[in-house]
């Protein structure tokens, strides 16, 4: 839940920051305290949590009633949907890069993926790293991937777009470490 709040998880058009009432921090001196859900800014894969450098202990949530079947279709729906864009193994971080703010998109947001796709990413790899083959945002570790092997990979996947689109891809996964180019 931490990872989830801190950079405010989402997809499908919801994200964790409108269900989210109220957190328990500890902010980097031990002390404790409970805020509203306002206080975080929640944003695109944003939070002032980012900013602050406070630790979530606890949260609480509050959620609308609804229909109990249409709440497991509509699961069942997205798990689907799930099972047949990401890979079965885990072996990803999920999506590698934002995808780009756009009132003209479903969900107002153009797909990284559908970029990375048009510049033929799907049949890139670096090492052990490589491009999911059915999602081009999604970057795998065959088993043999370093880290340098990934970072490689999504800097060679940034270039491409933005050669052909113009568009700086803004990465979703966090880097831990330095990564020489
Ligand atoms: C297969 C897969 C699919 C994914 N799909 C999506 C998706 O559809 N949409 C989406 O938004 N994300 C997606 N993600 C990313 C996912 O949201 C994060 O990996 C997850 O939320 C990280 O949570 P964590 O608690 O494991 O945090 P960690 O990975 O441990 O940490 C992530 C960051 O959160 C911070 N953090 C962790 N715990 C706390 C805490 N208690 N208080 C404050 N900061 C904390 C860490 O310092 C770090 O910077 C996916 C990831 C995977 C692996």
């Amino acid at each position: 839940m931490g990872g989830a709040l801190y950079g405010n998880a989402g997809a499908y058009g919801g994200q964790i920051g409108t269900v989210v009432r109220d957190l328990t921090v500890m902010n980097r001196g031990g002390e404790i305290r409970t805020v509203a859900a306002d206080y975080c800014g929640f944003g695109y894969r944003d939070s002032y949590l980012k900013v602050s450098r406070e630790i979530v202990i606890s949260a609480r949530f509050c959620l609308r009633m609804g229909d109990r079947g249409l709440i497991s279709r509509e699961i069942d729906r997205i798990l689907a949907i799930r099972g047949a864009k990401f890979p079965p193994d885990g072996r990803t971080a999920g999506c590698f890069f934002k995808n780009i703010p756009d009132p003209s998109q479903p969900f107002g947001k153009l797909p990284a993926g559908k970029l990375l796709d048009e510049v033929g990413a799907k049949t890139l790899h670096v090492g052990g790293a490589k491009v999911y083959e059915k999602h081009a945002n999604i970057i795998v570790n065959t088993g043999t991937a370093s880290s340098k092997d990934i970072s490689d990979l999504a800097d060679i996947l940034k270039k491409k777009v933005l050669q052909k689109f113009g568009i700086m891809l803004e990465e979703e996964v966090i880097r831990i470490g330095s990564f020489p180019t």
